[in-house]
């Protein structure tokens, strides 16, 4: 057809419609292909999406395609409409949620396959016979004659692991006609050499129960399933299982996982069982590698995805499931523009491609769990651990009374014993502290000033490492300085407990004894957190101290100790998901010790024992929390009972945010006055400064909304859209139960 509909990649509401082209003569296009094409001055990229005979009345301004960007359609028909869907939900442009499809190295032309000279014959039969016996002086271009006579190509480096250089030699042959050379992609695999085939174990009774009811709707094409499986349950075992029957059936599975750093272990899981089939994305590889991985998947080499949230894209053709690994995670929210939640947008893609979606949690969200109870995800169960294993023991020590004591040092006195334990008896030890740094905050005694980024509303961390003061939002870092800024006076202290405090501590307490330390710190280089973790599993380290990111998925056999130096700062958080985050937290942490034949010990240090998140997590009881969390929810009008909507304002002086959102407030309290609907709907507007007043220079204000959940919130989302995309002196952005409300 001469012409074709292209979305062109700006994502500007104003340009967020199909462009018409002329499809040059001769060139060959397709649906999902991205192109070149003029664009005013410039030339621009953009994706065909459709085609058609007659340009209508934009025929005299009609334009040509420059040229295609690569030989195939980056994108499939399943995932443009995802991107359709995502981009109405969100209420943003359609370029926006495109480029979430690709690899954002395609964009640009910034990175390009990598490619190596390979040489392949051009004659074959009696023809290559008698070639070979002409060349009589030369024994390497005979060699090189019968290695290359299969009539594949072979790769230069192969055929110089044979012949001494073998360059000069086959130059001859292609001078003669007698072969080629080519340029043959390379696939950079960051995890080749990674495979080790493993045994199937058997399974337990509750993996082949669980397997029971997904193996059906695997056959079928449908289904979607919440799996409650404690920690240690085996629920990995669970997701090979199902992957392995969607690829007997011919087709393909994806597998989000949240953390980078629990991925090395699920990876070698999963490229032991599957080897080569298994793709790896995630942001940490190198920009060459994730590429690659991508062309991978999208060439149907690769049928297994294992990756972070944005693998819920991936390029699979046919997918027959797609597993959601640790669903509570809030890493499944993206919070730069467009948000999604990669949890919905793999159900809606399940359903789309008639795909299983199976999200699996030892703590699921309160979300997700209530839509297990109300009947629109079947509830799979596995409340035993491996070999029955027992649960660890649990205690949560008061830290008041360790205060009334006399015990001033960050370690209980029931810690200290169990450290003791731990190390006498050669086994490994795991501590939480919710901090990354030396200390929260640093603090005048004289006037009690806290000292606070230049550019954010956030108090400074103390490092010990560099011996510097970090923000944790800016990345900014300050020398100490030498007086108090307020009030002059020389008493500045470091307060709190930070990771790098609590290795300091542990090291002085065991000074033999290997410690690591992870956090976003220490784990930032490429393997950095790999080498980390091998340190640990080779028994080389038996202490690990770190953040969040240690109480999560890992699995260590010798692990019988497990502490949460303060739980409080994670109860704390001004946020209506703090219980929730809390529990999971803690029941993941725990879920850590003890999953080998050695019982595990659990301490938790708190000043709060009483909190019902706390206790909660002490007995591990996840449906006693989520009985007393979803009753909090409905008598307080929190989601699931109410949409939390905020519009966010965001400029270089605190006067405009300000000004903006009280404008946005006023409009919105008209149209309330107006509209009964709006004021039935909307449970409550304020203004207010966010709770941190300004990030990296950008004062922050905004209008808070609580919309029932109702059928008729996606219209007043949309509307409340429109108002946040009028034309303001300042960046307004509309965000739906953000991830952080900060
Ligand atoms: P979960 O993710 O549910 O916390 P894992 O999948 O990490 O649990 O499994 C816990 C441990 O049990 C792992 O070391 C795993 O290899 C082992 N495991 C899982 N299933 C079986 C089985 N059927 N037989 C023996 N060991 C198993
Ligand atoms: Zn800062």
């Amino acid at each position: 057809m001469p012409f074709c509909e292209v979305i062109v990649d700006i994502a500007n509401a104003n340009v967020d419609r199909l462009f018409t082209y002329r499809v040059p003569e001769g060139m060959l296009l397709q649906i999902g292909m991205r192109v070149l094409v003029p664009f005013g001055p410039r030339s621009i990229e953009g994706i065909v999406l459709s085609f058609k005979e007659e340009a209508g009345m934009e025929i005299a301004r009609v334009r040509s395609i420059k040229q295609p960007l690569d030989d195939y359609p980056a994108l499939l028909p399943e995932i443009i409409l995802l991107a359709r869907d995502m981009a109405a939900q969100a209420h943003c442009p359609l370029a926006a949620t495109l480029r979430l499809m690709l690899p954002s190295q395609m964009r640009g032309g910034r990175i390009r396959a990598k490619t190596e000279k390979a040489a392949r014959l051009l004659i074959s039969g009696d023809t290559l016979l008698e070639a070979r016996e002409k060349e009589t002086r030369s024994p390497k271009r005979r060699l090189l004659i019968d290695l290359l006579s299969d009539g594949d190509l072979h790769p230069l480096s192969e055929l110089k692991k044979l012949v001494r250089s073998p360059l000069p030699a086959l130059n001859k042959l292609v001078e003669t006609g007698i072969a080629e050379l080519k340029d043959l992609e390379v696939l950079r695999s960051p995890y080749a050499g990674m495979d080790h085939s493993e045994k199937d174990p058997v399974l337990t009774f509750g993996q082949d129960e669980v397997l029971g009811e997904i193996g059906p709707a695997l056959q079928k094409g449908s289904g979607a399933f919440l799996l409650h499986g404690v920690t240690g349950s085996g629920k990995t075992e669970v997701y090979i299982r199902a992957v392995r029957e969607c690829l007997k059936m011919g087709k393909t599975a994806i597998v989000l996982v949240p953390e980078i750093v629990l991925t090395p272990q699920m990876i070698s899981w999963f490229r032991g069982r599957f080897g080569n089939v298994a793709a790896v994305l995630h942001s940490r590889l190198s920009a060459g590698e994730q590429y690659d991985e991508w062309r991978r998947i999208r060439r149907g080499d690769a049928k297994v995805v294992i990756g972070a949230r944005s693998a819920v894209f991936a390029p699979v053709q046919k997918p027959g499931i797609i597993i959601v690994d640790e669903e509570h995670e809030q890493s499944y929210l993206s919070e730069r523009t467009p948000q999604y939640d990669a949890r919905r947008v793999a159900q809606s893609r399940a359903q789309r491609e008639n795909a299983v979606l199976l999200l699996a949690s030892a703590t699921p969200s309160i979300l997700s769990f209530a839509m297990a109870e109300k009947g629109d995800m079947m509830l799979l169960e596995m409340p035993d651990r491996v070999n029955g294993r027992a649960l660890p023991n649990v205690t949560v020590v008061d830290m008041r009374e360790e205060l009334r004591l006399g015990n001033k040092s960050m370690f209980s006195h029931q810690l200290l014993t169990g450290l003791e334990e731990c190390m006498r008896s050669g086994q490994q030890a795991m501590l939480f502290v919710n901090r990354r740094g030396y200390a929260p905050s640093v603090v005048c005694r004289k006037c009690g000033h806290v000292l606070h980024c230049a550019q954010c509303d956030v108090a400074y961390t103390w490092h010990q490492m560099d011996k510097r003061l970090h923000c944790h939002y800016c990345r900014v870092n300050v020398p100490m300085p030498d007086g108090c800024p307020e009030c002059g006076g020389g008493y500045l202290k470091a307060l709190g407990v930070g990771t790098q405090r609590v290795e300091e501590e542990v090291k002085r307490l065991y000074p033999n004894v290997g410690v690591v330390r992870m956090d976003v710190d220490t784990t930032s280089g490429k393997d950095a957190h790999r080498t980390l973790l091998s340190r640990f599993r080779t028994g080389e380290a038996r202490i690990m101290v770190g953040t969040q990111m240690i109480a999560k998925g890992l699995d260590f056999p010798q692990v019988t100790l497990v502490a949460a130096i303060l739980a409080d700062l994670s109860v704390n958080m001004p946020d209506f998901r703090a219980p929730e985050r809390t529990f999971q937290l803690l029941t993941q942490l725990a879920g850590r010790a003890g999953r080998a034949d050695a019982p595990g010990e659990v301490i938790i240090q708190t000043y709060k024992p009483e909190h019902y998140a706390i206790a909660a997590s002490a007995t591990q009881d996840y449906r006693s929390f989520f009985r007393t969390e979803f009753a909090r929810r409905r008598r307080d009008l929190y989601p699931p009972f109410t949409l939390l909507v905020r519009l966010l304002c965001q400029a270089k002086e605190a006067q405009t945010a300000v000004e903006v959102s009280v404008k946005l407030y006023e409009l919105i309290k008209q149209e309330m006055a107006l509209h009964p609907l709006l004021s039935k709907r909307v449970l409550f507007v304020r203004q207010d400064e966010s709770p941190i007043k300004r990030i990296m220079g950008q004062y922050r204000a905004q209008v808070f909304l609580k919309l029932l959940n109702h059928k008729d919130a996606d219209e007043i989302i949309a509307h409340l859209n429109t108002l946040a995309g009028m034309d303001w002196p300042c960046d307004v952005t509309l965000e739906i139960n953000p991830a952080s409300l900060a």
